[in-house]
Order: structure tokens, then sequence, then C-alpha cells
């Protein structure tokens, strides 16, 4: 498999490469020359993992041994709580769950996650090579990364986090994680302090050079792929739980659109989905783009479901680059308008095409707390404010034996419980596993607001650079 850069002027690469790489040289994102088709059996019962490795196969290959591949993937869903990884509910006649937050942090990047950290590691290995991965986070992000790069061979990894200003649950999915090639560092300042640190890293290129700095984040192509998976694993359940070959739809709780463009590239692998819903939180400015073909940047609203708190959607630039048929120029063109002025508006006959495959739902915190206890009520069930804002797009879209929707479970409720005991007056508790956090050492180094002051301590530890 080939991959080429969305603003067609990145040279074409491998999937090794493009798992290392992230972002393109002229600034676009790595997409996949070909999209192809589903296994033949996908609607067959059988583990996950296999699945997941039958699926990505064309994707990867070339790229890794085969044998080598399906372990790398068998092992990272054994990190999973339940034995079907991602399992099913029933909430209604023809409304189902798919419950994406049974990895180690509870939320649904566990999902990509945990098989991007493995890959890096291989990959790297395999190159002689190592990295420095460092990022920002405002809670969230950070411990997903954290739990996918710890004790990993051929990766350091160093989160910053604004000291005092993430919860404690937070804070300590992060801080308890004592692993030797992770190290958590509790910034003096808030969120926009260590992201401007992070990218201050990224600009001292003697700095970067020496230690290799890498990041894994949302827009790398891998992320995606893990993706795709559970749109084939859901759609297989309800094909066999309604014993009828109905398309179904699915509800995404979206905030950079890389969930969504997964369940695209399903579709066009072949799997029967009639719709894909896109559900935003007040923060909707994909909302407002399926709806009027006019995308337009304004400022972030706070909301009770924070991971969907994003001012722009970096994976839509996928589904455009589709649009304009692989026109690297024209994404371009399109991307630096909506760059200079805020607002940029796709020509209607591409905005009609868009239409057939994508509906969008937008709800804000009101009803995202009324849905929760409503569920909480009639169906005894406890969802977490990101799957909320999914319920309610799903209610708007209407459902059935003959429409079938899934909505997809970003987070478990355990990780937004002060959300969730607000609309139900029960506090959701953590799983097992996790039931002693509170009790768990934490190791954690506080550090100033000062590049000079956080690149000592990456020098200080990391294994690189000496
Ligand atoms: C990241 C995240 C989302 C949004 O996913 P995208 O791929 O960015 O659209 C939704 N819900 C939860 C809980 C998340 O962590």
């Amino acid at each position: 498999m080939r991959y080429v850069s969305t603003r067609g002027a990145a040279p074409e690469l491998d999937f090794g490469d493009v798992l290392l790489v992230g972002l393109a040289t002229d600034g676009g994102l790595y997409v996949p020359t070909e999209v192809p088709p589903l296994p033949q059996d996908w609607d067959l019962e059988r583990p996950y993992a296999e699945l997941a490795a039958a699926v990505m196969w064309p994707y990867v290959e070339g790229s890794i041994e085969r044998g080598t591949f399906d372990a790398v993937v068998a092992d990272s869903y054994r990190t999973f709580d339940h034995p079907d990884v991602v399992p099913m509910r029933e909430l209604d006649t023809g409304l189902y769950l798919a419950e994406l937050f049974w990895g180690p942090t509870l939320a649904f990047k566990d999902v990509a996650l945990q098989l991007v950290g493995r890959l890096f590691d291989h990959e790297l290995g395999r190159r002689g090579d190592r990295v420095t991965v460092v990022g920002a986070t405002s809670g969230d992000t950070g411990s997903a990364a954290i739990e996918a790069l710890r004790d990993r061979e051929a990766v350091d990894c160093f989160i910053l986090h604004p000291h005092g200003r993430v919860s404690e649950v937070q804070r300590r999915q992060m801080t308890t994680v004592l692993a030797d090639n992770v190290f958590n560092l509790a910034v003096d300042g808030t969120f926009d302090d260590c992201q401007d640190l992070v990218k201050a890293m990224f600009a001292d290129e003697a700095f970067r050079g020496r230690f290799h700095l890498s990041a894994v984040n949302s827009i790398n192509f891998a992320r995606v792929l893990a993706q795709i998976v559970y749109y084939v694993t859901a759609a297989a359940w309800v094909r066999r739980h309604l014993g009828a070959a109905t398309p179904v739809s699915f509800v995404v709780p979206t905030g950079n659109f890389g969930n969504v463009y997964a369940g695209h590239l399903a579709r066009r692998a072949g799997l029967p989905v009639r719709r894909l819903v896109v559900a935003s939180n007040a923060n909707d400015i994909l909302q407002r783009f399926f709806t009027t073909g006019t995308m337009t940047q304004t400022g972030v609203v706070p909301t009770l479901s924070p991971s969907m708190d994003i001012q722009v959607s970096s994976n839509l630039e996928r589904l455009l680059w589709e649009l304009h048929g692989g026109e690297g120029d024209a994404v371009d063109a399109f991307m630096r308008r909506f760059r200079d002025e805020r607002t940029v508006t796709l020509d209607a006959e591409r905005f009609r095409s868009l239409d057939e495959g994508f509906t969008a739902y937008r709800a804000d915190d009101a009803a995202c707390l009324e849905v929760m206890a409503r569920y909480h009520r009639d169906h005894d069930v406890l969802v977490d404010p990101h799957t909320a804002v999914g319920l309610c797009a799903a209610e708007a879209h209407g459902y059935g034996v003959d429409r079938p929707l899934v909505v997809l479970a970003t987070a478990h409720p355990a990780k937004f419980a002060d959300a969730v005991q607000q609309a139900t007056g029960v506090r959701p508790a953590l799983p097992s596993r996790l039931a002693d956090l509170l009790e768990r050492p934490e190791r954690y180094e506080r550090v100033a607001n000062d590049l000079d002051a956080v690149e000592a301590q990456v020098a200080s530890r990391a294994r690189l650079g000496h």
C-alpha cells in the first residue's frame, strides 16, 4: 500500500514511514491511495483481534510480517477488560451502543493507541532507532498516550500537564504509571503554556534532533486504521442479532473527525453503512459544515464533553481530499483559505455528494444532562456526556428494526463521574482494576513554565542524546 499527502507535494510513503512521520512535509495528512475491500466473511463471529488483523492487513502489508502483525494486534487487545473488546448493548429495538471504553484509560482512544504504541516500538526496533515522545495534555489524551507507550523499548515518553488544573482521577491515571520510560511533568502554568512548551521544543532544532522528538497525534493514519475495525464488528453483531442484512447507521460523537473518517473508510471498503451521523456538542463547526457546506471557525466553548471541545477538525481534510478527486492543489487552496479567512464554503456539487452519506446534529449540555437522566431512569444505563451527545443525535435521527442505529459510546461513565452524578444523582464507580487508583503511589516532577527548565528535565531523563 502506498500513501500520499492530501496536499500533493510530499513524498509517497509506505505504512512504516507514515506511522513514524505523522504530518506530511507539505502540511498535509497521509491517506492510502486505495481502499481495499473487507474480507468476504466479515460478518462471521470470531475474536476481535482476529478480525482486526484481517481488516487492517492490506494497509500494512509490505511493512511488517503477517505473523508479527497478528501477534502485535492480539497483544494490543489483551489489555482490554472485556472479552469482546468492543461489546454491544441493546438500548431499544433498533438502537444499540458499541462500548469503546474497555481499554486501560476508559476511553475509545485506547482502541487505536494500544496498537499504535506497539507498532511504533516494532518499527523503531526494526530500524534500530529510538524516539522521545513529548506531548501536552489537558487531562485525557495524556493518559491514553502513557498507557500506549509505557514499557516500550524504543520510546521514552514525556507528558506535560498543567499543575493543579487536571482532575485528581485524570492526574492519577498518568502519574501512577511507574514505568521506567514514562515521565510526567507538572508545569506551573496552564494547558496553553504546556502546549507552547511542546511546540517550542519541536522548534528547537538542535534539541529536536538530539532526542529524536516525536508525537503520537490524532492525525496519524495508523490511529484511523485501528478505528475502522469496530465499525465492522458492530455491523456484524447487528446483522447476526437481527438475522437480516439491513444496512446500519452509526452515530459518532465527534471532535477531530478521526472516528467518523474511519467509519467512512469502512463503508468505502464495502461495509453496508447507511448513514454516518456526526454528533457535535456546542462546538459545532462540523454540524454547521455538514448542514450548510460552510466551515467557519469560532472560539472554543467549554462543555461537559471536553474531548469534543475543538475549534478545527483536522481529520476532515482527508474527506476533503476525496471530495476534490485526490487533487492536492485544490485541498491546499481550500485549507489556505480556511486558515486565512477562518471561513470557507464547499461548492454546491461537492456539498450534494457529501449529503448522501452524512447527517449532522448538535446537542448542548442541557440536552445531554436530560438524556443521561432519562436513559438512567428508563433503561437503567449510565452513559458519559460524550456518549450522551450521541444519544441526542440518535433520537433526532430516529431508528427502528428496519433502520438500525449504533451509537459509539466513547468513554466510560466513571471517567466523567461528576457530569454523570449531576445528571442522574448516581456516582459511577471505577472498574475494579482501577478501584485503588486513589491509593496508588504517584510520580511526577514539578517544573517551572520555562523552556530551559523543561528541556533540562527531558535531557536528564531521556535514554537518548547522551
Ligand atoms: C477523542 C474523543 C472524542 C472525539 O473523537 P474524534 O476522533 O476526535 O472525533 C469523543 N469522545 C471521547 C470520549 C474522546 O476521548
